[in-house]
């Protein structure tokens, strides 16, 4: 135990046959840790007047957040169109100025921008294995695989056309690429899904359902993989995240106050599952707008952040990415509108 207290989260392990029929598989224990019973000492500090973002700019919602190989800071921003209510109708009419910030980690210097005329609603965005760019928009309807510099490669899913089966989406929310490089989308705001695709963009599978069980969802809202295929969903309108091997087949959920509601989720690349509390649970108050950093096995190792608009602090937090070097971005939606830096 360190000079910080581990805190612990109620893991509850609950185990795949009910889920998947595979009786025959050989259950793992099923765990249960203790409750939190106090809170974490802040253990990461904001690094004050970062970035520099140019003068007369307003950065608008920041969505999404990611590392670049060369260590810059990509920002995926909604510049002057703004969403607050996931009833509203979403235009897909195209953002004029650029979505898509590149940041340099040391100095904060704005180093490119890009995608202007190319979103209406941005949403997720991740970097994969060969540096590529993920993207969601929820009022397109899409997925994009961007080149560093921002070269379409791929698209999947039909512009501002909804969708549940096979080659639509309905408002996707997040891409993680999994180490044989397949591609998980979390669909999203509307559908209960992921969606599991090869490398090249072919369908694999999809699984959950609406609903609260496991393997179920309500706003699957973030996703990563880690290096051993496992896939961890931010399971948002169910307060959890819910772990599944690299098939879909459900593994654990991690729950409880000391969790919150996940918003976002990232593997970090030294293996810690960073996961972004953005609150809105009403029975815990506004104050619950935090980043927790947790183990393998769920436990909380560290917390910082807290509801407010002063540095540091969180009003919607919505996006994180975690650097090689440890460093924290932490990307804020509604009246937050800011990407922030944290250091250990
Ligand atoms: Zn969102």
């Amino acid at each position: 135990m360190g000079w910080w207290q581990t805190q612990r989260l109620v893991t509850a392990v609950l185990l795949g046959s009910a889920v998947c029929g595979c009786r025959s598989r050989a259950a793992p224990t099923p765990s249960e840790v203790a409750p939190a019973t106090g809170a974490v000492p802040p253990s990461y500090r904001v690094v004050h007047g970062w970035p520099h973002v140019p003068r007369g700019e307003l950065l608008g919602q920041v969505s999404g957040v990611g590392i670049v190989a060369q260590g810059d800071v990509l920002v995926f921003r909604r510049a002057s169109r703004s969403w607050l209510s996931s009833s509203d109708t979403l235009s897909t009419e195209p953002i004029t100025e650029p979505t898509i910030l590149r940041f340099n980690a040391e100095t904060g210097e704005l180093v490119a921008a890009w995608g202007a005329r190319q979103f209406a609603m941005p949403h997720g965005l991740s970097v994969d294995h060969q540096g590529n760019v993920w993207l969601t928009d929820v009022a397109l309807h899409q997925v994009f695989k961007l080149d560093p510099d921002g070269r379409q490669l791929l698209t999947f899913g039909q512009r501002g056309v909804p969708g549940s089966d096979r080659t639509h989406f309905d408002r996707p929310t997040d891409v993680a690429q999994g180490p044989n490089g397949s591609i998980y989308v979390s669909d999203g705001y509307r559908n209960t899904r992921v969606i599991q695709f090869g490398p090249a963009g072919a369908f694999i599978r999809q699984w959950g359902q609406p609903g609260s069980a496991p393997g179920q969802f309500n706003v699957p809202h973030g996703i990563a993989v880690d290096t051993a295929g496992r896939v961890y969903v931010a399971d948002r309108g169910n307060a959890r995240i819910q772990v599944f091997d690299s098939t879909g087949r459900f593994l654990a959920i991690w729950r409880g106050d000391s969790l919150g509601r996940p918003w976002a989720v990232r593997v970090s690349p030294d293996g810690f599952i960073y996961v972004v509390d953005g609150g809105d649970q009403p029975e815990h108050g506004p104050d619950r707008a935090r980043v927790l950093k947790l183990s393998a096995t769920g436990e909380i190792v560290a917390a910082f952040g807290a509801f407010g608009n002063y540095d540091g602090q969180f009003v919607w937090p919505h996006s994180v990415a975690v650097a090689s070097d440890g460093s924290v971005y932490v990307g804020d939606v509604a009246t937050g509108r800011r990407i922030q830096k944290f250091v250990p």
